[in-house]
């Protein structure tokens, strides 16, 4: 009984879905192609920053780009969903950052191996505060990051490859998408690297959603 209640605990647990090259522009920057199918990585529920916790610069990577992007919280359980009920599998949606190890993502890539040191590292997910999707047009939804001040990457729903109703029916092809777990949906161009003492800001249209240090 007892073994059953750990085990329905730890499966309780929630996953992060990621979509890498989203945008063809941040494909190009990073000199990656323009894919056909999403491509989807995990991060765990361990690499979430707790809010109002500092990020501190880890010393195994030299560096780390911020990657802005919108995040959808799934609401429902669900398994081969079609794109055209997808809206109905979640609510809230936010702006995140996927703190990215890029120097050791291109040495994983290079050599063909996994990405999970480059991306699922501890405090390596930010997300900001969730908002209802309410009257949200979500094919046309601005979000934005200021690095000390000043805009360093900005995009539009718009320019996603694939929109969150296609990345839910593809993604829940393969993995049962469960409450609560996140979908980040991919950074548009301009990422780039963080220093410590930069101050990190969020926004979702205009609204400020997180607010974030490195040290
Ligand atoms: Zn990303």
């Amino acid at each position: 009984m007892s073994d059953n209640f750990e085990i329905l605990k730890y499966i309780c647990r929630m996953k992060i879905l990621c979509v890498g090259r989203n945008y063809s522009e941040h494909a190009k920057e990073l000199k990656n192609e323009v894919p056909t199918e999403p491509v989807l990585f995990m991060k765990p529920d361990s690499s979430v920053l707790r809010k109002g916790e500092p990020f501190f610069h880890p010393d195994f990577s030299q560096n780390i780009h911020y990657e802005t992007e919108l995040v959808f919280r799934i609401n429902k359980i669900g398994k081969h969903i079609q794109s055209k009920y997808a809206s109905t599998y979640f609510s809230e949606f936010t702006v995140g950052i996927d703190f990215t190890a890029r120097d050791l993502q291109d040495r994983q890539k290079s050599k063909g191996l996994p990405w999970e040191i480059a991306k699922a590292f501890d405090q390596s997910t930010v997300l900001g505060d969730f908002i209802p999707v309410g009257e949200f047009d979500l094919s046309n939804v601005s979000f934005h990051l200021l690095k000390n001040g000043q805009m360093v990457q900005k995009g539009n729903s718009s320019n996603m490859i694939f929109p969150i109703d296609k990345v839910i029916e593809y993604s829940s092809k393969f993995f049962t998408l469960k409450i609560g777990d996140l979908i980040f949906t991919g950074t548009p161009e301009g990422v780039g690297k963080i220093e410590i003492g930069d101050h990190l800001e969020g926004f979702l249209e205009d609204t400020k959603v997180f607010d974030l240090w490195i040290r």
